[in-house]
């Protein structure tokens, strides 16, 4: 995708600090952290939701996932850690190539929805 902010990453065009690549994905710290830690493990093909994977993409995303919890010192996983892949818009995804927000380091609550 010529226009995704993602995939500039992803091939080097803009330069972004990477925390850890492999052959299936990156992973970069949010500009716009949320936690003590977060980071987006961003898988290197672009795809905007789930539904759309391919075969050979799923496998990729089990791979990511599995992959993850290895990174245990590199993302600070020790004391636990969130996954969050937002999907479209009710759930505020902005940038639309998929990506799992990786989100540790202190207590979390549990309040998508910002309820009272
Ligand atoms: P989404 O809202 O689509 O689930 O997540 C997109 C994430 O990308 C947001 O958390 C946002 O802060 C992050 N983001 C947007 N632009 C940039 C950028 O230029 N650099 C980095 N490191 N993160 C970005
Ligand atoms: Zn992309």
């Amino acid at each position: 995708m010529e226009d995704c902010l993602f995939c500039k990453f992803v091939k080097g065009e803009i330069p972004v600090n990477k925390v850890f690549e492999n052959e299936d994905f990156i992973v970069i710290r949010d500009i716009n952290p949320q936690c003590a830690n977060h980071f987006l493990a961003i898988p290197k093909t672009h795809y905007k939701y789930l539904g759309e994977m391919t075969e050979t993409e799923s496998k990729t995303l089990a791979r990511i996932l599995s992959t993850i919890p290895e990174l245990k010192n590199e993302l600070s996983l020790e004391g636990g850690y969130r996954l969050v892949i937002n999907q479209g818009d009710d759930a505020g995804q902005t940038v639309p190539h998929l990506h799992i927000h990786v989100l540790s380091g202190e207590k979390m609550g549990w309040n998508p929805a910002g309820r009272e």
